[in-house]
């Protein structure tokens, strides 16, 4: 079995509070730098910088799940992630759906643009997307298995925007692939508080939203080969594949 090390939550220059450094080329080069072998692309309700940076990556041999964070009409933060082109792109006509119409105000939020492989502009989208999408968290969570993606719940133990801090509780019939949880806390310390917790696997990332900030937390992957089925085996514990979060320290 191989050990991968994984940062699945990482925003580009398209999410509003994204550095304007994190293009896809420069977050490509940091995590290489970095010595990130898989790499999230997690843009709030938006995927459109997910292919440029898996294709700029593949030249640096890092692997990357496209998908974004979702913002349920709870407030909750989920991360997505699509096996392929196809489904990266139906889940992107489903944001757009339900999307808020909302306008963006750059000097309030910050820009949302899409950008080339020489960080020249493309796009600017101008519907803000940090609004939440008027779906609920269980109506998210069947759409992204619909189309055959991981489910994700963000920053668990956080006290806005989480799963716990807007509900206060698992929903029983929500089927998630894993959960992920901040520095604040321990997977141990989530299920000591939380037993509902204790089936699932736990994720660590960095939520970069700045260059240094890639690669700062992540997830160590113990499994045979870096693809979409093996991850989400790993997430499953199934036939001897497991995750386990890496910290700074435990690093050490
Ligand atoms: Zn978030
Ligand atoms: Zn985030």
């Amino acid at each position: 079995m191989n050990r991968y090390r994984a940062d699945l939550h990482v925003h580009t220059v398209l999410s509003p509070c994204g550095d304007l450094e994190m293009s896809p080329s420069n977050i490509v080069k940091r995590a290489a730098l970095k010595g990130i072998d898989i790499l999230g692309v997690t843009d709030h309700n938006s995927t459109k910088h997910g292919a440029l940076i898996r294709k700029l990556a593949e030249k640096e041999g890092i692997f990357v799940l496209c998908g974004a964070e979702v913002t349920t009409r709870e407030e909750i933060h989920c991360l997505a992630f699509f096996e392929n082109d196809d489904t990266l792109e139906k889940f992107q006509q489903y944001l757009d759906t339900y999307l808020a119409d909302v306008w963006n105000n750059p000097s309030r939020f910050g820009y949302q643009v899409v950008v080339d492989e020489n960080d020249m502009i493309v796009e600017e989208v101008n519907r803000l997307l940090i609004a939440a999408i008027d779906q609920s968290i269980d109506e998210v969570e069947e759409e992204v298995h619909a189309l055959g993606g991981l489910f994700i719940p963000a920053h668990i133990d956080r006290p806005s925007h989480s799963l716990i801090s807007q509900l206060g509780f698992m929903p029983p019939g929500l089927k998630v692939d894993a959960l992920e949880v901040t520095g604040r806390t321990t997977p141990e310390d989530m299920v000591s508080q939380f037993p509902e917790l204790a089936p699932y696997s736990f994720i660590g990332s960095s939520d970069a939203h700045f260059p240094e900030q890639l690669g700062t937390r992540m997830t160590v992957f113990e499994m045979e080969t870096r693809s979409f089925a093996e991850i989400k085996k790993a997430l499953h514990r199934e036939d001897g594949r497991r995750v386990s979060v890496l910290t700074d320290r435990s690093r050490a």
